[in-house]
Formats: C-alpha cells, structure tokens, sequence
C-alpha cells in the first residue's frame, strides 16, 4: 500500500533515472543580463556505450503521473478517501494507492508498526490505522515519519530560503527557442536575480527560483501579481500570456539523517527523508530512486523468508556513505555555481550576512517595515553593480569582473551538470554483498565515488558496483528483444539473481553447483553464459546441455562496438572469472573458477553472507 498527502505540482524538476551524467553544460554569457546553460546530450559517449538509455530532463509532476500509471497496470488502485468508504476493511490493503491520507502517528508492534493516517471527510478530519509489517518512509525532505522515530539530521541547515514561482508562458517558451534555447538560466540584472528552469519550451512551462530572506520578506508577499512582476523584471520584457500556476517557499539544506533504519527494521526512510541536498548536480531525485531500488529487493527477500531481517540494515550501510558523498558533491557544485555572481560583484554570503545582520540584535530594534526597506536597499546596491553603466569593458572594474567571468565559463570552474562517475559509477563497500580480497587498486578506487570532482564512469565488476552495461545478442533462447543490454538480463519484476560465466568447462561446473545451492536457499538463480563476438557465425553455439537439469540460463553473444573491449576486458577479469549480479543489478561477488576448489561451501558461505541467513535455517 502507497500513500500521498497531496498530488504534486511542477515545483521541483530533476534530470531522471541516474543520467544527469548526460548533459554537458555550456553556460554563455550575454553581458550581464542572462547566463544561459545550454543542456545537450553528449551521444557519442552515453548512446548505448555506458549506458543502454539516453537522458531526459523531465517534470517531477509528470514523472509521478507515469509512475501512477505503471502501478495502474500492475494492478494497484488510486484511492480517495471517499471511495474508501464503500470497501470493505480487509479489502484495504490489497494493492492500494491511498490520496490525500496523511501519516500523523505510528506505534512499533511486536509485528510491524501501526500506522495513524488522517484524511478528510465531509470537511472534517478523520483518522484511519494501518497495520503494517514494514513503513518506507518516502515522506520528502521535511519527513513526518523521520521526526516522529526521532531520527535526526546531520549537516548544514538552512542554507538558502527560496520561493519556487511555476509559470506558463508560450510567448516566452517561442522567445527563448527562437533566440536562446536552453534549460537553465541563471539571470543577473539591476532589477532582479534568478534561476530560471526551462521545462518544455515548446509548451512554454518555466520554474523560477528567487532567494527570499524572511522575516523581513514573507513569503504571503508573493502574491500571484508580485510573481509576475519579478518575471517581467527578470525577463526583461513582458510575456503577454504569463499565468502563475504555484508558488511554494523552500529551504535549501545539506544534512543526511544519522539513521535510516529505525525500530527494529520495521521503519525505514528514502529519499529526501533520508537525505537533503542543494539542487545542483541533479542528484536529489536520483539518490532517492537508487535507494529504493537497493531496497526493494531487501523487503522482498524478507518477505518472502529468503533472507534475515538483518538485510534491512544493509539498506543503511550501503545507501547512507552514497548519501553522504551526494550531499558534499552538492554543496561544492552549489559553491562553484555561486562563483558567477561572486565574480559578477554579487557574493551570495555577503547578502546572508546582510540579512545576519539585520536579523542581529542591533538590526532588530528597527521596525519591521524599515528593516525591509533597509535589507532590499542593500539588495538593490547591489543588484546596480549589474547595469551597462557599471559592467563594461570601458570601466576597469567592470571589465575585471568581465575577465573573471570569461574564465570561469573557460575552466568549466562553475555548475556542473555532467557527474557520470556517481550517477552510473557508485560503489557499495560493504553489505550484502561478498567484498574482494586483497588491496584497493586502482579499479577499486575509480568505482567507489570518494574521489572530489568530476570525473569518467568506468565501468566495473568489482562487488558493490553496478553491473557495467555492453550490448548483447540472444544466440538460442527466446528473449523479448534481439539486441540487448546486459542490464536487461535481470528483470524488473520478479526476484531473481544472475550468474555470468563464460562457455568454459569448470565455470559451467560453479554455475550446476551455483544452482543447486540456490535452490536450497530458495533464492531463484538465472545463468548467462556470455559468448565471444563471432559466435553465432559458428555452428554448434549455446550451452546444450551442459547445466542440466537446470533450465533457467540463457546464452548471448556480446556485441563489440568497433575497438572496444571485450566482456571480460570491461570487466578487467579473465573468461574464467563469473560474477554474481543482486535483484538490483549490483554485483554481489565475482571470483574466478579456477581459484575454486571447493565450489559448493563457498556458495553456501557467499548467499549466506549477503542474504544473513544460515544454510541451516533456510
Ligand atoms: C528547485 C529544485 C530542483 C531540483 N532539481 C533536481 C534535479 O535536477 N535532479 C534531481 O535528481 N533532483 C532534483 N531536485 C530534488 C528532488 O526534487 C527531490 O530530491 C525529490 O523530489 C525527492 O523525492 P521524494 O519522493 O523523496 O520526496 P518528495 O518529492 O518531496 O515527495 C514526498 C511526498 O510525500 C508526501 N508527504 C509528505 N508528508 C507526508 C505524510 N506525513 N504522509 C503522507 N505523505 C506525505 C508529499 O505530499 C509528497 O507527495 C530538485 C529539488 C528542488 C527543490
């Protein structure tokens, strides 16, 4: 059962499914007036070679009506409070999707927790309890469930107040396809400052963020008319046709919760719940779906007695290092985008300290309306240092900060969009999963994501890492599609784990022995034998009979892109080598089957590290 307090509006926008890594910023700068970033999608690199999907910048708000529409055809339910009433109390829980119940209360029980939802009824508030065995808490960044296990946040709070403005305009949308197409502008002049997100210009759908400063700004200040107003100035123009559709205040954080598991591993938090951060890199979203996704095999595996409760805390073992490493890489893009209105004359710690100190005690005994006039006449100071009269090349400040800015845009030293080595290249050190033996090396140290800046996704077989993607060919069994990505080998709906091997004598040994332990772990196990380019061109191709009686394997041929690597050189192992992949596609343990003399033990020892469960209790 899923539910949500309120359907969702175009507040916040992400760069989905871990490929912001796609988007190559170029920021140009028209003098003073609006910082443009230009978003392209880098094909030679992402198309089908790291990846086997390419990018899209696309509204939460439409992402959630899809996801809506894909539990739909899974056979789940969206509910209103009022057809509720009409279902019977038992019917409740069958894959249904709640609207507008709030969680207000939870009670940890000897099975699960119970849950206090309240929802309206004939205008009055109501409340309703769930039994549940497991509560996820995908609550976002202000997390009801999170304060009432009284899980804490660490790191840096409140760094930046902002209103989100959600406006249509097509007149603006043609404009800026016509002579400034892109996604986000960043907009300086004497008037005004703002991030202007560009979500379908051809629909002419914008998100704009202005930072406010409270108390002396109220967000009820922001009235529909007072947001047009602050588009007209920053646009610089009026579009005859802006219509504000939603404006909302956030607060910018940099904290990640000390715990994500709590009461037992009955409650677990994702998402924003789990973790906030500076919208700056696209990682936000991103995070939150990775950590559903490493979850939601766990939940299944101790649902389904494969694995101990103990892999509930896996969950925060391998999630919460990503977090937090997400959350510093946010904050240094964030700085690194502020370094334009710093070299612009505009340093955005400075207008805090203002507001510091207008907030101080000496600031403070002013009246609340002069405080205002004082703080926006600051602002507006400051905002002049923007005019043509002031920035150009003629005056010699002027032309520094235009000097500055040219390097900047040169280094590639501002926001970064591009972050292929976190998005696709993050690494779990440690949980379910069977570590290497041995020293770090270098590979280790590529794949694990501790590295400051930017930096190339190389692709790894090291356990914890993402199973790397090549393209693949079926050679004899039926499969969907004929062509396909190795990521395609382990599906989305059903809990199964994969072996790879290649057609070699002894890892078609491990792989029998692989398969029979699995079935007495009860854990459903598919083989992949991968085969050298070229060989369907032969005959006799695909494993025959070699792991009878098992069926469940699949024989594929990998398909080279010019000069590439071969499987096993992606992999930086030998064709004796074989790797475990997770529900998740992650790698749970790889090893090499002429290291192996006693095969069935070690598999025991290996599922029985990663689902927490002994041979014996299965
Ligand atoms: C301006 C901006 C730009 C961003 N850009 C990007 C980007 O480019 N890429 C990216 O990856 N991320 C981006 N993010 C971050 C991204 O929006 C968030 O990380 C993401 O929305 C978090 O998803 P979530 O489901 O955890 O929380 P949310 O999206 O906040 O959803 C939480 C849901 O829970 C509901 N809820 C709240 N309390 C309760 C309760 N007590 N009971 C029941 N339901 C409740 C809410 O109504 C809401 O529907 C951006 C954020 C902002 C503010």
């Amino acid at each position: 059962m899923v539910w949500r307090r309120t359907s969702k509006s175009c507040s916040q926008q992400w760069t989905c499914g871990g490929s912001s890594y796609i988007a190559l910023l170029s920021l140009v700068l028209f003098l003073g007036r609006w910082i443009t970033c230009n978003l392209k999608v880098v094909l030679p690199y992402f198309d089908k070679i790291v990846s086997p999907v390419s990018v899209a910048h696309f509204s939460q708000y439409k992402l959630v009506r899809l996801l809506l529409k894909r539990l739909e055809n899974l056979g789940f339910h969206t509910c209103t409070p009022d057809m509720l009433q009409s279902l019977n109390q038992d019917m409740l829980w069958e894959k249904k999707i709640l609207m507008g119940h709030e969680c207000i209360s939870l009670h940890p029980t000897d099975q699960g927790v119970m849950v206090g939802a309240s929802f309206q009824k004939e205008g009055k508030m109501e409340e309703r309890k769930f039994h549940c065995s497991i509560l996820v808490a995908s609550d976002g960044a202000r997390s009801t469930v999170r304060n009432l296990v009284g899980i804490n946040m660490k790191g840096e709070h409140d760094l930046q107040k902002l209103v989100s403005i959600h406006f249509m305009s097509k007149d603006l949308g043609q404009y800026l396809l016509q002579q400034r197409p892109g996604m986000l502008f960043f907009i300086f002049n004497p008037e005004a400052i703002g991030v202007l997100v560009a979500h379908d210009l051809n629909q002419g759908e914008f998100v704009l963020q202005v930072p406010y400063y409270p108390p002396q700004q109220k967000f009820e200040d922001f009235s529909s008319k007072v947001c047009k107003q602050i588009i007209f100035k920053l646009v610089g123009w009026e579009p005859v046709d802006v219509e504000v559709v939603d404006i909302k205040p956030w607060a910018m954080h940099a904290e990640v919760a000390e715990k994500f598991v709590s009461c037992n591993n009955r409650v677990i938090l994702v998402g924003d719940a789990a973790h906030r951060f500076p919208p700056a890199g696209g990682f936000g979203m991103n995070t939150g779906i990775q950590d559903a996704h490493n979850l939601a095999w766990k939940i299944s595996s101790l649902l389904n007695n494969i694995a101990s409760p103990s892999i509930i805390q896996t969950y925060e073992v391998e999630r919460r290092p990503i977090a937090i490493s997400n959350t510093n890489l946010s904050v240094q893009n964030f700085k690194a985008a502020m370094s334009v209105p710093t070299a612009l004359g505009l340093d955005p710690t400075m207008a805090n300290s203002v507001h510091q100190v207008i907030n101080s005690s000496i600031g403070s005994i002013l009246p609340s309306s002069m405080q205002k006039a004082v703080l926006e006449g600051i602002f507006s100071i400051g905002r002049s240092q923007l005019s043509e009269f002031f920035l150009n090349e003629d005056n010699p400040i002027g032309s520094m900060r235009l000097a500055r800015l040219r390097s900047i845009f040169h280094e590639g030293k501002s926001l970064q969009l591009q972050f292929p080595a976190e998005d696709l290249g993050f690494c779990y050190l440690e949980g379910a999963l069977v570590a290497d033996g041995g020293n770090r090396t270098l590979e280790t140290e590529a794949a694990s994501g501790h590295r400051s800046g930017p930096r190339d996704y190389i692709p790894s077989a090291k356990p914890g890492s993402r199973l790397p993607h090549m393209q693949v060919r079926a050679l004899n069994a039926s499969f969907s599609k004929d062509i396909f990505s190795t990521l395609d080998l382990i599906p989305g709906d059903k809990l199964e784990f994969l072996l790879i091997i290649a057609p070699v004598e002894k890892s078609y040994d491990l792989a029998r022995s692989t398969l029979k332990v699995a079935e007495e772990f009860k854990v459903s196990l598919k083989v992949c034998i991968i085969w050298p380019e070229g060989s369907s061109d032969k005959q006799e191709t695909g494993s025959g009979t070699k792991l009878d009686p098992w069926t469940n394997h699949i024989d594929v041929e990998e398909i080279k892109r010019s000069s590439s690597k071969s499987w096993w050189e992606l992999c930086h192992m030998t064709s004796k080598g074989f790797i475990l992949v997770r529900p998740d596609e992650h790698i749970a343990w790889r090893s090499d089957s002429d290291t192996l003399d006693n095969i069935v033990p070690e598999v025991e020892r290996v599922l029985s590290l990663i689902l927490g469960v002994e041979k014996s209790c299965v």
